[in-house]
């Protein structure tokens, strides 16, 4: 039903932007509104969306496409709809970039919301959240001071431990290229080929199969993103799998551990781009990064924005500070590692 009214909203759009290219002031069809391409889930951003809409009276109107979002916005061109891009993963929105289909923003709220290290310098995207890959590890099988870091997890003593889901999620991808970011491309591979060497089992399932794996004895310890403990925790079919395990946060004592982000970015062809741009600036102003904090136990980019309960119980740790455009420079050098290491 969501589907259908969308449907026709975006009918309307194009029509109102078929009516531009004619030469026809159709602006009127396109004010006080906004057009949002997501890889998030709707459920996960409707409540920030209408309290945008509350505050700007812009109204919104989503579509999700988890898949082929990039295809779609380079097929329609300036025919386009859309006017942002949320999407999670600095991978999907490298990709976004490296296709062509977002444009720079000048923005001095956004620059002053979003540490630089979270955000494209030339302004073609911005962090809305950061999430970091942590290590789930068994209460009952890995005893304090065993854990410390990611370059730890191909040494031996793992082996026959460790649970991963498939290499090539964008996840897994970008921690491998801070790796190579950190250490270089050999390093990098010798990591994996240790990695291989720990793995109890064949990549399979997502970031929350690995800690139910755990739950069930089949490994000890496993990667994955950080807000899953939050949804685990929150699951009353999950929640035994969360108490199976400790979140851990690795290198501490060193660089700190791998962040990844959501974030959003204003279509080419945005025939809104001032409401686009009203958008972003919401979603990293404190309201909507509270929200999100909550919502989606993820971190806020905006600093001083407080954490939910349930992530602050995990504890405060040390963030890699490096910029999200690194790891996404080495995100193609990663791929080929763990295509060579051959970890499925
Ligand atoms: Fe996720």
């Amino acid at each position: 039903m969501i589907g259908r009214t969308l449907g026709t909203r975006f009918f309307a759009s194009v029509a109102a932007a078929a009516a531009l290219s004619m030469g026809i002031a159709a602006n009127a069809l396109a004010d006080g509104e906004v057009n949002i391409y997501s890889y998030r889930q709707p459920f996960l951003i409707k409540p920030m969306l209408n309290a945008f809409t509350r505050q700007t009276g812009i109204k919104t109107n989503v579509v999700y496409a988890p898949k082929g979002m990039i295809t779609r916005l380079q097929k329609e061109g300036r025919n386009s709809p859309a006017d942002v891009v949320l999407t999670v993963d600095i991978g999907r929105i490298n990709d976004a970039v490296e296709a062509g289909v977002l444009q720079p923003v000048t923005s001095r709220k956004l620059t002053a919301n979003v540490p630089a290290q979270d955000r494209d310098p030339s302004g073609l995207w911005f962090g809305l959240t950061r999430r970091a890959r942590v290590v789930y590890a068994s209460r009952e099988r890995v005893k304090a001071g065993e854990l410390s870091t990611y370059e730890d997890l191909a040494t031996p003593k793992w082996k026959g431990r460790i649970c991963i889901r498939s290499s090539r999620h964008a996840y897994n991808v970008a921690l491998l290229a801070s790796l190579v970011a950190h250490h270089g491309e050999k390093q990098a591979e010798a990591w994996a080929e240790g990695l291989k060497a720990n793995l109890a089992r064949k990549p399979q399932g997502n970031d929350r199969a690995q800690v139910k794996a755990i739950f069930a004895g089949e490994c000890d310890i496993s990667l994955g993103n950080s807000y899953y403990m939050g949804k685990m925790l929150t699951n009353e079919k999950q929640i035994t799998w969360a108490e199976a395990v400790n979140v851990f946060f690795p290198n501490q004592k060193g660089r700190g551990a791998h962040m990844n982000i959501s974030g959003a970015g204003v279509t080419r062809h945005s025939g809104r781009k001032d409401n686009a741009v009203k958008l972003l600036e919401f979603l990293t102003d404190d309201l909507a990064q509270k929200m999100y904090a909550e919502q989606n136990f993820e971190y806020p980019v905006k600093p001083g924005v407080p954490w939910s309960g349930i992530v602050e119980s995990w504890g405060k740790f040390k963030a890699d500070s490096i910029d999200m455009v690194k790891i996404a420079e080495n995100r193609a050098t990663a791929i080929k590692i763990f295509d060579r290491a051959g970890i499925p």
